[in-house]
């Protein structure tokens, strides 16, 4: 089935989330990732003359949920989709790993990604994939829940989606997440030139977002965890001989957790 042309517009929440709005050009209707707010979101749909239709959640936290309620007693019955095993208790239509679902016109394949949390989910497509707080543009969540072992394995299978894949995160950390890279990774050029891009954006109030996945693979340490010089890039006390890919990114993680 081919898809629908979509607009994804960033609704600005709190002091750095984003609650991603997705606008099928074929209708006035739209659907919202993670929205921690409602007002910002009515307000959103309200000026673009867009009738909000549903809701995708990626995880529970309040900052990705606490709007969903009073969008509901605003908007009436809305869909909520969002992880079947989540303690979030407003979903509608739980979703599991390997679910495919249609929503906004987007054909979506749905994968989950513990770690920062244990319910974290991620909505893909070939073209668009929101990730919630699993993998930021330069970073990655904190491990909450999950395991170092679980969000290393999260991440590789994000690392698989098409090199231009769009990845819409949560979170506006880029440019926080790129001077750890820097510190990581000193050599990295393309860490350098994102970071001036980054501070271009950011001074003129524009999100640094969406990153691809090309781009992630080549600034984000997280995402890098397996390449043979990332073991020497780490501080000497955290250096394991022959460790396994993902306790060199525990070590980051940790690493970055202090930084
Ligand atoms: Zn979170």
């Amino acid at each position: 089935m081919a898809q629908v042309a979509v607009q994804i517009h960033p609704i600005k929440a709190f002091s750095d989330n984003y609650i991603w709005a997705i606008c099928p050009s074929d209708s006035n209707l739209m659907w919202v990732v993670d929205p921690g707010q409602s007002e910002p979101v009515i307000e959103f749909a309200t000026a673009a003359e867009k009738q909000l239709a549903g809701v995708l959640v990626t995880h529970y936290h309040w900052d990705h949920t606490d709007g969903i309620a009073p969008l509901r007693a605003h908007y009436g019955e809305l869909a909520v989709y969002g992880p079947h095993n989540t303690p979030f208790n407003g979903i509608t239509h739980p979703l599991h790993d390997g679910d495919r679902v249609t929503i906004a016109g987007l054909d979506f394949a749905i994968i989950h990604t513990p770690g920062h949390t244990l319910d974290h989910i991620c909505y893909l497509t070939p073209k668009l994939a929101f990730t919630g707080d699993t993998l930021f543009s330069a970073g990655c969540g904190r491990l909450f829940e999950g395991s170092p072992q679980q969000m290393w394995r999260s991440l590789q299978r994000l690392s698989q989606l098409p090199a231009q894949c769009q990845i819409y995160c949560t979170h506006e950390y880029t440019q926080a997440n790129l001077a750890f890279a820097a510190a990581v990774e000193p050599e990295n050029k393309d860490i350098t030139q994102w970071q001036q891009w980054g501070e271009q954006q950011r001074a003129q109030a524009q999100p640094t977002l969406p990153t691809t996945i090309a781009r992630e693979l080549s600034i984000n340490p997280f995402m890098r965890a397996n390449l043979p010089h990332m073991l020497n890039t780490l501080p000497v006390d955290m250096q394991t001989e022959g460790s396994e890919n993902w306790q060199r990114f525990a070590a980051l993680r940790q690493w970055k957790d202090n930084f």
